[in-house]
């Protein structure tokens, strides 16, 4: 990990913090809990409740901490947002690199130590996991959340008002975005939502190829309204070109044929699948048999042969030509099978089997004598190939494969690697909004419509909640903001731009950001289109952190190592926590 200054938090915290130590002595909190005053008889003798060494951070101290090491996070991957944003190259301490720009990818890779930092990270993570896509956006909206309520914080309003207007301000989000999505109409949109997910990625522009390989995979595996994205395999392979990349109508294996002498290539494939090992038993206790004839142990050798031999014979009686095997394969079964010309491959993986399963119809067996031939799947052909230097079996020409392979070539591992990323998330988002059937327009316009829809929504709600709802509507200005400032255009022009659009324009909703022009433009025409899963659920997630972590007025930590900043400096985090150390 390169090492460098930590991340701090601001000017305001340290501002707090020293207000703090002079007016009511810093340590007393963590006396108050450690050493209770018992009351009656003893009044005098402290009561000890915490381990010696524990740390304690209480209220605003423990809210504004928290708060900081949440929006460091957030500052940390701001600069990769949106189409235009930076990338980041990390090295992990035994020097591996990886370059990119997914958020995910990114707080993955570095090592956050900070408790609230770490809730951050989560939501990332959760983003992915739900839509694949919107992590970054997710991110850096927890942290404005965060700190928008700061101020609000400071001007003594109760962290349960905050939590309160936020997570009314949520759930109209959730309303308002819903009454802006719209119907999936074609496969040409789902390109283009293919396109947007990945715009920013280093794929050398080959989006239109590649998002046309992504669509084709999502309909391949879509089975009614669900779309199982696990059934998408990638498979990279160095060598070539991104363009060269495609998606084969069935599987790839990474496994060769067992035996050199089986036929290279297999027509009009009728495919076995073997849960179980092609041997002989092993005993499971240690048995001794002792022969004593000669011709005895011709006939309990020959016993074992016949036995395997059947096994052959099985496979060869209900028409297989291609035996797929998850356990081991004699060589005695080799040998059979490769004189009855059946291709072979072993110690496959459970996903393999369950994937080729899926792409030809086949049925897993477990007992391969009892094997029928309705248990067998099917495939126009089933070959061994060389791709770049290592060989591989392709099954290709499946009549309706639910499980398909996209073969991903590319220059050098790294390249292949965000094409990989790239994909997965344009093949996650396709997925999504194939299932759900809505999508928003992108660059900035759901954000704006947001704002200013939340922002009437406040004026009707009144009280506290009312400025917790400005709030939030306020933070969702930082999405375009990013974007523009990240594209070097001015933030505050494309704001005010974005929200005359909005209330004067016709379809002013759709309206986000060009990042060529940095005029506002209507992004569904611009093609700039998301899921509306993506939206909401960073919206969701971002809000239900930020009232987690607002709501947490006391932390008590427990001493691992001492610590290595004195109480005061402003690099720190926190007594005894760090902030994110180690990064960039
Ligand atoms: P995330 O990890 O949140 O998906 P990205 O770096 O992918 O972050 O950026 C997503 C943001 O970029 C979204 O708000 C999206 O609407 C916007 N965006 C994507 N493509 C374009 C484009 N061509 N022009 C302007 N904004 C875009
Ligand atoms: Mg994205």
């Amino acid at each position: 990990m390169i090492s460098g200054p930590s991340i701090t938090c601001d000017d305001h915290m340290q501002k707090y913090r020293h207000i703090n130590i002079e007016e009511q002595n810093y340590c007393s909190p963590i006396e108050e809990i450690h050493t209770m005053y018992g009351s009656g008889a003893n009044s005098n003798q402290p009561i000890i409740v915490l381990k010696e060494g524990t740390e304690r951070s209480k209220d605003k101290e423990a809210q504004f901490n928290n708060i900081a090491a949440a929006k460091a996070v957030a500052d940390a991957v701001r600069s990769t947002l949106g189409p235009k944003g930076m990338d980041k190259m990390l090295v992990d301490t035994i020097g591996d690199v990886v370059i990119t720009n997914d958020g995910v990818t990114i707080l993955k890779e570095i090592d956050i130590q900070h408790p609230a930092a770490k809730m951050v990270v989560e939501v990332a993570k959760t983003q992915d996991t739900e839509c694949g896509d919107g992590t970054t956006t997710s991110v850096v909206l927890a942290g404005e959340l965060l700190k928008q309520s700061e101020a609000l914080i400071d001007s003594n309003i109760h962290p349960t008002v905050i939590t309160n207007g936020f997570k009314l301000a949520a759930a109209k989000a959730v309303e308002v975005l819903n009454n802006i999505a719209v119907d999936v109409s074609n496969d040409e949109m789902l390109k283009k939502v293919a396109m947007t997910a990945m715009t920013g990625k280093s794929i050398g522009g080959e989006e239109d190829h590649l998002a046309d390989i992504i669509v084709k995979a999502a309909r391949t595996v879509q089975e009614g309204k669900r779309v199982d994205t696990s059934n998408v395999r990638l498979e990279k392979k160095a060598g070539g070109v991104i363009n060269d990349s495609y998606m084969i109508q069935g599987l790839v294996i990474d496994k060769q044929r067992v035996h050199p002498r089986m036929p290279k290539m297999i027509k009009n494939a009728k495919i076995a699948l073997f849960t179980t090992q092609m041997e002989n038993k092993k005993t499971e206790v240690d048995a001794q048999i002792s022969i004593t004839d000669p011709s005895s142990m011709q006939s309990f050798l020959s016993q074992e042969e016949v036995l395997l031999k059947k096994m052959v014979d099985r496979c060869k009686e209900v028409g297989a030509n291609v035996v797929f095997c998850q356990k081991g394969v004699d060589d005695l079964v080799q040998h059979y099978m490769a004189k009855q010309g059946i291709f072979c491959c072993r110690r496959l993986k459970q996903s393999d089997m369950e994937a080729i399963a899926k792409a030809t119809g086949a049925n897993l067996i477990g007992e391969i004598l009892e094997v029928q031939p309705s248990d067998l799947g099917t495939a126009d052909v089933v070959e061994e190939k060389e791709v770049g230097q290592d060989s591989m079996t392709f099954i290709t020409g499946c009549k309706n494969p639910k499980a398909v392979s996209i073969v991903i070539r590319g220059g050098t591992e790294h390249v292949m690697d965000e094409v990989d990323r790239a994909m997965t998330d344009g093949i996650r988002v396709v997925g999504v909004a194939i299932e759900d059937g809505k999508v928003v327009a992108g660059a900035g316009a759901p954000e704006i419509e947001l704002e200013l829809r939340l922002a009437e929504y406040a004026a009707t709600i009144g009280g506290r909640e009312q400025l917790a709802i400005e709030a939030f509507s306020k933070a969702m200005e930082v999405i375009p903001w990013t974007i523009a400032e990240n594209a070097g255009i001015d933030s505050i022009d494309a704001i005010i731009k974005l929200k005359n659009a909005h209330e004067k324009q016709k379809n002013g909703k759709y309206f986000g950001l060009d990042l060529d022009t940095g005029e506002a433009a209507d992004m569904l025409k611009k093609n700039v289109i998301e899921p509306l899963r993506v939206k909401v659920q960073a919206i969701n997630s971002a809000a239900e952190v930020a009232n987690m972590i607002l709501r947490i007025d006391d932390v008590i930590a427990s001493r691992r190592a001492p610590p290595t900043n004195p109480m005061g400096d402003p690099n720190m985090g926190g007594p005894g926590m760090s902030g994110i150390g180690g990064m960039m």
